[in-house]
């Protein structure tokens, strides 16, 4: 047997010659929509804080209040000593905007999913899942055991054929989707999963950590979420029924055995969830900056805040960074696993903060370089 290092070694070097080695690179987010990042002051177009909450003086003040008379850490979990005060007018909130009976809230987005998909699915049961789905719910089905099927981005037809030919043989099924798909930007059919869901005798879970504020997710049982894009903090949730939150409450890992939220992210999430409610046009906002963009590159009008710029192989997404990055801009290039072999590209996520000169200039620099 190879010694582990050597065996470490060796995956390494294969990513590396794939293109596909990822490193840490230091980056401060000091001012809203700009990061400093070796050494470079850029304006970032790779920041899921849409609305800018994260640095919003009022989210921060409710922040800093919690911590100076709450401490630093919550002391254990939920069950035990960990469940704050705090997090009841939060969870209420959460309901109230997601129009179910009740939220409950997890230590970030993956544990909402990880958490909720065992809890509700099992051995003998199937789960379908749209095969653009984020990686939190493709291992959260793997570790509910249940049968997992795939099926074609958005292709309801691929759906239908799956369940015709496989929902029979299994007790429960569910349908596994997002509002918005977060490395291409466009929207899951959610109403149309409802019907066929309906059909099938099924249930439709959509994970709407991309489109709190804007795209819809009436159709769906349950909705997953996250605190930490929109809202610009830190957790996630899920909203359903009270029955199904009381059996997360019993039965979800991710929330049981591990310890709560600080209260300073609690407070902060519930900051800015109401400068959210207050201002219903603000989660407009950034899909208005998204379709500057699109319009500028001679392309269909955005569907949501996120852009992906396609460029094929993972090198050349990563020229395509180094280029904006030479010019003052950040855009991370996103390739395999995270997206399919062959479609590395540029994802660009507009905030409500974007101004629309460097919106232009980015397009620009793309289409003068060849990228689009
Ligand atoms: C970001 C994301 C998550 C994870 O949320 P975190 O709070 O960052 O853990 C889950 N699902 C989708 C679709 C996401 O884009």
């Amino acid at each position: 047997m190879p010694a582990l290092d050597e065996l470490a070694r060796a995956r390494l070097d294969r990513l590396r010659e794939e293109h596909l080695l990822r490193s840490l690179v230091r980056t401060d987010r000091d001012a809203p929509g700009r990061v400093e990042r070796a050494g470079a002051e850029l304006e970032s177009f790779s920041c899921n804080d849409y609305l800018g909450l994260a640095t919003d003086p009022r989210v921060i003040a409710a922040a800093r209040e919690a911590l100076e008379r709450h401490g630093a850490g919550a002391g254990a979990s939920r069950l035990v000593t960990g469940n704050h005060a705090l997090y009841e007018p939060l969870e209420r909130a959460l309901a109230e905007f997601k129009g179910r009976e009740r939220a409950l809230v997890f230590g970030s987005g993956f544990l909402a999913n990880a958490g909720a998909i065992p809890t509700l699915a099992g051995k003998g049961d199937l789960v379908l899942l749209d095969r653009l789905c984020h990686a939190s719910m493709y291992n959260a089905a793997r570790l509910s055991r249940a049968a997992l099927e795939r099926f074609e981005h958005n292709n309801l037809d691929d759906a239908r054929r799956i369940l015709e030919r496989e929902r029979a043989g299994h007790a429960r099924c569910w349908i596994l989707t997002e509002s918005v798909f977060s490395m291409d930007g466009d929207l899951g059919p959610v109403d149309a999963l409802g019907k066929l869901a309906q059909e099938f005798d099924a249930w439709l879970l959509v994970d709407d950590a991309h489109g709190l504020g804007f795209a819809p997710t009436g159709a769906a049982d349950v909705v997953v979420g996250t605190l930490s894009k929109a809202l610009g903090g830190v957790g996630g949730y899920v909203a359903a029924s009270a029955a199904v939150i009381e059996l997360l409450v019993q039965k979800a890992h991710t929330f049981i055995y591990t310890t709560g939220l600080p209260p300073a992210s609690i407070a902060a999430s519930s900051a800015a969830l109401a400068i959210l409610r207050s201002d219903p046009g603000l989660a407009h906002r950034p899909l208005e900056n998204a379709r500057r963009f699109t319009a500028r590159l001679g392309r269909a009008p955005a569907a949501s805040p996120i852009v992906p710029v396609v460029l094929g192989e993972a090198a050349r997404a990563l020229e395509a960074q180094a280029m904006l990055e030479r010019a003052g801009y950040l855009a991370i290039a996103i390739r395999p696993p995270t997206v399919p072999p062959g479609g590395s590209r540029l994802r660009f996520a507009f905030s409500a903060r974007h101004q629309a000169e460097s919106i232009d200039a980015v397009a620009d620099l793309l289409i003068q370089h060849g990228y689009a």
